[in-house]
């Protein structure tokens, strides 16, 4: 059977509730205070039960929950969200990875106590930077206290699988802000850190500002500097970049992405997620009561789309590629009958030629050129399937 008509191994969970909105952030999140999150949590149940009577599970082996922020449920809310989860996908791979995000100052230890009799195996903290003017800057409500409490607090409930996030390319920061915020990060020694670059999207407080000619951002050359610092002081402090923006120890890239970089199905379950079962991938619908409502009827579904054979192959190379080690030719083979040279010859030779392509024994990787390329090359498989 082909990969992408298998049943799922992966869940997505969204909790779109934040304490407040980030200035640059364009997810699906609303500030937390006056929401329903009792009937929101009730929405996730019925859309669960729709879900699994739909597509029923097997085994699982991953489950992420994302948001929004998922830790600013209280410990009883998290107790109950938890406990559903487990009813409806109850058949957990020996070795699930059970992944959360939380943000520093909303995890204290009876709420990390919940996640851990939950289930919950791993934790993604949104830290952002070490740097508590720039964190100001961006709007975020914690400071490096928080990150040192929650972390701590996390080690102490028995969590020993933790990633941080950061970001650069942020408004006035300089390569050697990001080295202090690098130095203070892998002091902490975790498993895993995802670095990530600001991207302004429309939408949002630094959309009107950047419109405004008043978001100091870094120069193009200042950014490139501040990745190559990354880049090499992660790998010299013995981590892997498996992705363009993921580091980790050996054994602990996040195997809850590598599905989505694998192009593999998965379910999506809460306000504007998104999802990908037997050939198909659907989004929710975004607002917080437009979804409770809707899963009272129905699959809270904006849109569900058949994913075309071309549109399969276009997502496979580019999500493929975004990992350091690339695409096999023979997983492609494998999905669609075909070799990648035979569906994208052209595109193939041209990135190759530019020099941001590389083949491998059994495939092709991003060259040093195209990881900081990467969007270039992507756009290049966008509708380029040839006919044959
Ligand atoms: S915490 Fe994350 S999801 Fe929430 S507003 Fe900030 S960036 Fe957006």
């Amino acid at each position: 059977m082909m990969q992408r008509h298998q049943t799922p191994k992966a869940v997505y969970v969204h909790i779109p509730f934040c304490t407040n909105k980030c200035h640059y952030c364009d997810f699906n999140s609303y500030v937390l205070k006056g929401q329903p999150v009792m009937d929101y949590l009730d929405a996730l149940e019925r859309e669960m039960e729709r879900t699994v009577r739909a597509v029923p599970p097997g085994e699982i082996e991953t489950i992420f929950v994302g948001g929004g922020t998922p830790t600013v449920l209280l410990p009883d809310q998290m107790e109950s969200f938890l406990r559903r989860v487990k009813c409806y996908f109850p058949q957990w791979s020996g070795d699930l990875e059970f992944s959360m995000e939380a943000n520093p100052g909303t995890t204290d230890l009876e709420k990390l106590q919940a996640m851990k009799e939950g289930g919950v195996n791993r934790i993604s903290f949104g830290v952002q930077s070490f740097d508590n003017k720039l964190l100001e800057e961006i709007g975020r409500i914690h400071n490096t206290d928080d990150v040192y409490r929650s972390l701590e607090n996390a080690a102490k409930i028995g969590f020993t699988n933790m990633s941080i996030d950061l970001m650069f390319g942020l408004p006035k920061q300089t390569a050697e802000v990001m080295r202090s915020t690098l130095k203070e990060a892998l002091a902490f020694d975790l498993k895993h850190y995802s670095i990530y670059s600001l991207k302004v999207e429309e939408n949002t407080l630094f959309h009107a500002l950047y419109e405004r000619g008043q978001l100091p951002l870094p120069e193009e050359e200042e950014e490139q500097k501040m990745f190559q610092l990354i880049m090499e002081t992660l790998r010299e402090a013995g981590y892997e970049q498996y992705e363009i923006s993921n580091f980790a120890k050996p054994g602990y890239e996040s195997r809850h992405n590598s599905m989505y970089w694998r192009n593999q199905s998965y379910y999506g379950i809460g306000a504007g997620a998104h999802g990908y079962t037997y050939g198909r991938r659907h989004v929710n619908i975004k607002g917080v009561q437009p979804y409770i409502d809707a899963t009272k009827e129905r699959l809270p579904q904006l849109e569900c789309i058949e994913v075309s054979e071309e549109e399969a192959m276009e997502d496979f190379m580019m999500v493929g590629l975004r990992l350091l080690r690339g695409v096999k030719s023979s997983d492609f083979a494998a999905q669609f009958g075909r070799l990648p040279e035979v569906v994208f010859g052209s595109v193939l030779d041209r990135l190759q030629e530019k020099r941001l392509l590389e083949a491998t024994e059994n495939g092709y990787r991003l060259s040093e050129q195209g990881i900081w390329l990467g969007n270039e090359v992507f756009g290049e498989f966008l509708g380029a399937v040839e006919q044959k």
